[in-house]
């Protein structure tokens, strides 16, 4: 029996286009949840079924999103009533399945539960794809009130509108990852300098702020070195910006290499780069920065063979200093390594 006032369109069931809109929805082997559970149950009961399934018909198998009285979550689609159902629109009912020569050689119809009732409303995708159905079942022959078929059919919308919502939740958090990794590379290019990679002098001047408050917290000393490459300058007369650059490259992965990974490293403008490195006291720092020091003595940069030297201000960080006393202090002390005959480090207390 059809549902006369709705127009009759054809789908086979393995239709390409109604199973990508059924995939879509992301609903086939889901868990049970129970706002279908709920509807699945008001089904039953405003029919007054034994069985009530929502039913949603894939390319070779009809799956159970939520079933009352029937105990199986799937089957093949050659026992299917559903795959008639959803080939025409509105409610499907078949009043006697072993009068109807469709269905009365169905194992389910001939044998155990001995299903004789099948009605089911179509579940129909919002671009007009069947889907399944909202189906309910009974052991003997029946009839659905006029009520009972309205129900029923208000029902299955109910199930659709279920699913849009789901779907509609499931792209905005897709849409809010996609903002979130944005963010996240939006933050770091904000933060890094181009050239070397390194925490660029907004990030280094958070870092310092950040240490001074763990510094509080955890209990622990930290320092930080300031340091600027001496005669730079004559690196590109000598051999063009272009190589300056790549030293300036290839120092900042020398420094990222020689220092702990827990050390912050900054480009803090320039041929000049702030170091912080937590935990260290300055006779630690000291000691690392010297090690470093010599470390980049035996070594030399680019294809030019380019050797390095610096000047330094060091210090052990004070929290009762600000970040931009802090830049000074260090500053004023790299000034003096400079004027005192530069390649040396200037150690204070803050
Ligand atoms: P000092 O020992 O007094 O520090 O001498 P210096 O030559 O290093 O200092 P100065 O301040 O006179 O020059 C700094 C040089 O660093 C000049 C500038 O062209 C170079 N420099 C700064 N930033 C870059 C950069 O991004 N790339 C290149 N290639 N050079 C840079
Ligand atoms: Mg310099
Ligand atoms: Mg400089």
């Amino acid at each position: 029996m059809r549902d006369e006032t709705a127009s009759v369109k054809s789908y086979d069931v393995s239709d390409e286009k109604r199973l990508e809109a059924l995939y879509r929805y992301n609903i086939l082997d889901t868990d049970f949840d129970p706002c279908f559970d709920d509807l699945a149950e008001l089904g039953a009961y405003i029919c007054e079924m034994p069985i009530a399934v929502i039913n949603f018909v894939d390319k070779d198998r009809q799956w159970f999103k939520s079933e009352i009285g029937l105990g199986v979550r799937e089957t093949a689609l050659d026992v299917s009533v559903c795959k008639h159902a959803i080939l025409q629109p509105g409610l499907f009912v078949v009043p006697d399945m072993t009068k109807d020569e469709r269905f009365a050689n169905y194992d389910l119809v001939t044998g155990e539960p001995h299903l004789r009732f099948y009605a089911g409303a179509l579940l129909e995708s919002s671009d007009g794809f069947p889907l399944g159905t909202f189906c309910v079942l009974d052991y003997q022959p029946r009839e659905l009130t006029a009520q009972q078929q309205k129900a029923l059919k208000t029902l299955a919308r109910q199930v659709m509108n279920q699913l849009e919502l789901m779907k509609i939740n499931a792209e905005q958090r897709e849409t809010l990852k996609d903002l979130e990794r944005s963010h996240k590379l939006l933050e770091i290019e904000a933060s890094t300098d181009e050239l070397t990679q390194l925490a660029n002098r907004r990030a280094i001047t958070h870092a310092l702020q950040h240490e001074l408050s763990l510094m509080q917290s955890m209990r622990r000393p930290s320092s930080a070195l300031l340091l600027d490459l001496d005669f730079f300058k004559a690196v590109n007369d000598q051999h063009g910006h272009l190589v300056g650059d790549e030293v300036l490259k290839e120092f900042a992965a020398f420094c990222n290499h020689e220092f702990r990974s827990s050390d912050l490293i900054g480009r803090w403008g320039g041929e000049e780069f702030v170091f912080i490195l937590p935990g260290s006291d300055i006779a630690v720092a000291q000691k690392v920065v010297t090690r470093f020091q010599e470390k980049l003595k035996t070594k030399s940069f680019t294809k030019a063979r380019i050797q390095l030297s610096f000047s330094a201000g060091l210090i052990e960080l004070n929290t009762s200093t600000s970040p931009k006393s802090t830049f000074k202090k260090l500053d004023d002390l790299l000034y003096q390594a400079k004027t005192e005959g530069r390649d040396q480090i200037i150690c204070a207390a803050n």
